[in-house]
């Protein structure tokens, strides 16, 4: 490979020629702080470490190593770090974006897809862009109307919309220059929320939903005026109708049965890399839906191109290679986690590679040009898969991993032992810091399970009722463990761990300090050294944070930024987990710098819940457990595990509602929805009798809550 680079500085410009391999890049300029906002070019984006002031994508650079070159800020001076200005978005629901900043301006997005333009220096609004997602549309996704980021190029802002919309915005004022609808269809359930990425004037977006019986895609439109360019399917359709490609014509010999009567999943809703040098698009998939691959696929495969790391061509979409995490995947262990390009010194031979870290609990190191798998390692406790057979690549699965012979307590949960927050890699310690947990799960296959796609969970397997059972959760706490691990990924092995009372922690962010910043939801944002683990900093905001933060610098001054908020599908689906977390909720960005003198704004009140006051039970243990499994697929990714809210407070927790005491009040919310918040009508999913099902099991839950509540 030749790879040429000339520089020569000509009135206050650069110009450069590139050769990167066969396709030479013609002379370009590279108009840095232009005064054009947004004004980030291919030539930038190739050259990004040029521009260390700059964070120009989620993930800083291409290789989305989330390392900032800059030194300013550093394991010897940390503690003088103090809050330069705090931007509140004024709302509450999931924040889990990285900021992209770019010659001074801050580009975000907060819940609900919604755009914001922030002085970088500063914290003042520029603009704001707000999509108007229809509010019913909140509840079409799994895990809240939460936004991991935007990209920005060519002077636009690219974001994909909750309501599976991708939407591109003048960078100067955020008008809308065009927009396009991702869906294939009317209806579907398919939802945007993580972030675009842009590449040779295209823009690349996927999307989630395998919850709810969708087929995966990405595509790729032109960046310019949102003409499709490709679309490339992660999974088979129906045979009869003919395959898009031959990867698609390989990839059905894995599946049985009528897979595509239930959508297949394998949806790409995180994370996507680019390598230049190939013109190469690495995708994370997702996976199956359902969950239970006995109903999926019943005679059983591996199920392609599920829980892949996928690498495609990114100017034709044809299918280049891919390499299986999880084959016949069966657990919602989705390889959508970050995926990272570095160079690393394997066998005194530097190798081009990816690495991922996704909810299996095994780390792979890949080399990226031909997909060789060159090493996996379990990270964290996992009991599915006993390890990695070098000479297959496959992984070796246990006794009952697939939960055939009755319900199996397995590591890690649906929940992942690494799920969407960014890890980072720092080139100076050659460590990857990893936001890991352990969370145990009971999978148990469910027998009677009817497909219902649409606003409800399509899972094929019972959710466990440990939750509820005071003496079941009792024993599964102390099981449960967060924690930053800082993991070698030559020698696959953990270099430190630093542990967290809770789960769920912030993304990474490390730096030529010498540092790594990471947030807990909690409230505390930690640095520590990246070579040690030594906690050398900390700042109690007293609002949660799960996002990342970026480092950058504006006139010669270093600062480091993150958006608060909880989101996601812990925040909201594991109640009895996440209720206990104490932090406050709100969506505000936090910026810091050497010196900085802001003081934190009052935080916000927390929203009371009505008292407990349930009336009698009013159904016998039959009507309950069945209310019980309609709660589970219907209404739990909302209102919690066991009727519990998790931590979001814009979401009732239904055990205080004054609704119990009435079933046609109850009945006609569920029914209809509630016009202004983000509760969906139910009246195509859920019968009459059903509802009151629900009901008697909300009502039991309540006296379980009294009963708790007296014996403590
Ligand atoms: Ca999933």
């Amino acid at each position: 490979m030749t790879k040429e680079i000339t520089l020569w500085p000509a009135s206050g410009l650069l110009l450069l020629t590139l050769t990167f391999g066969c396709t030479p890049v013609a002379k370009q300029e590279i108009p840095t702080d232009s005064g054009i906002p947004g004004l980030v070019t291919d030539a930038r984006w190739q050259q990004a470490d040029r521009e260390p002031h700059n964070w120009l994508g989620v993930g800083r650079t291409y290789e989305e190593q989330r390392y900032s070159p800059l030194t300013q800020i550093s394991d010897r001076n940390v503690d003088d770090l103090g809050l330069a200005w705090v931007y509140d978005m004024g709302s509450k629901a999931g924040g889990s974006a990285t900021p992209v900043i770019v010659d001074g301006v801050m580009y975000i997005t907060g819940p609900w897809s919604v755009v914001y333009a922030l002085d970088a220096g500063t914290g003042k609004q520029l603009w704001s862009y707000d999509p108007r997602v229809n509010p019913e549309d909140g509840a079409r996704g799994c895990c809240g109307v939460t936004n991991r980021g935007l990209a920005v190029y060519e002077g636009k802002v690219y974001v994909g919309v909750f309501d599976a919309r991708l939407v591109a915005l003048d960078a100067e004022d955020g008008s809308v220059v065009w927009e396009v609808n991702t869906n294939e269809r009317d209806n579907e359930r398919r939802t945007i929320t993580g972030a675009p990425r842009v590449a040779n004037g295209r823009v690349i977006i996927g999307h989630g939903g395998a919850e709810f019986g969708v087929r995966g895609y990405v595509t790729a439109y032109d960046a310019k005026n949102g003409e499709q360019l490709w679309r490339f399917y992660t999974v088979p359709g129906n045979p009869e109708k003919g395959f898009e490609s031959k990867a698609m014509a390989e990839a059905a010999k894995t599946w049985t049965g009528e897979w595509w009567t239930q959508g297949g999943g394998g949806t790409v809703w995180d994370s996507m890399v680019y390598d230049p040098t190939t013109d190469v698009i690495f995708l994370g998939t997702g996976n199956g839906s359902p969950w239970n691959r006995r109903i999926r696929s019943p005679q059983g495969g591996d199920n392609l191109y599920l829980s892949s790391i996928v690498a495609v061509n990114a100017k034709t979409g044809e299918y280049l290679w891919h390499y299986q995490t999880t084959p016949g995947e069966s657990w919602d262990y989705t390889a959508t986690q970050p995926l990272l390009l570095a160079t690393l010194e394997i066998d005194d031979k530097p190798r081009d590679v990816i690495m991922q870290a996704p909810k299996n609990g095994f780390f792979y190191v890949l080399d990226r040009q031909t997909g060789e798998l060159l090493s996996a390692d379990k990270f964290t406790k996992v009991t599915w898969a006993s390890h990695v057979d070098m000479n297959t690549g496959r992984p070796v699965e246990t006794e009952n991993a697939r939960y055939e012979n009755g319900p199996q307590l397995a590591f890690p949960s649906p929940f992942g032992a690494h799920n969407w927050h960014p890890m980072s890699y720092s080139p100076d310690t050659g460590l990857v810091y990893i936001p890991h947990q352990q969370v145990p799960w009971v999978y148990s296959d469910e027998e009677n399970y009817e497909a219902k796609p649409g606003t409800i969970f399509n899972l094929g397997l019972k959710w466990p009722d440990y939750p509820e059972d005071p003496e079941v959760l009792e024993q599964i706490l102390p099981m449960i463990k967060g924690s930053l691990v800082a993991w070698d990924p030559v020698k696959q092995e953990k270099a430190w761990e630093v542990e967290y009372p809770t789960i769920w922690n912030g993304g990474t962010v490390t730096s030529a300090g010498n540092l790594v910043f990471q947030g807990t939801p909690t409230g505390q944002l930690y640095a520590y050294k990246a070579d040690t683990g030594e906690r050398v900093w900390s700042y109690n905001l007293g609002i949660g944070i799960v996002a990342a933060p970026a480092i950058y610098a504006i006139n010669g001054e270093q600062y480091l930024s993150v958006l608060t908020g909880v989101g996601g599908a812990l925040s909201r689906i594991a109640g009895p987990f996440a209720a206990a977390y104490q932090a406050r909720h709100s969506n505000r960005v936090y910026t810091f710098k050497l010196g900085g003198t802001a003081t934190n704004p009052p935080l916000p009140e927390r929203r009371p819940q009505p008292p407990l006051n349930p009336p009698a039970r009013n159904a016998g243990t039959d009507a309950v457990d069945a209310g019980r499994d309609l709660y589970a697929r219907s209404c739990m990714r909302c209102h919690g595990e066991g009727a519990i809210a998790g931590l979001m407070d814009d979401i009732p927790d239904l055990r205080h509602s004054p609704l119990l005491h009435s079933g046609p009040g109850f009945e006609i919310t569920v029914l209809n929805g509630r016009d202004g918040t983000y509760m969906p009508g139910f009246a195509s999913q859920l019968t009459s009798a059903e509802i009151e099902q629900i009901r008697s099991y909300l009502v039991k839950r309540a006296h379980d809550a009294l009963d708790q509540e007296k014996d403590q």
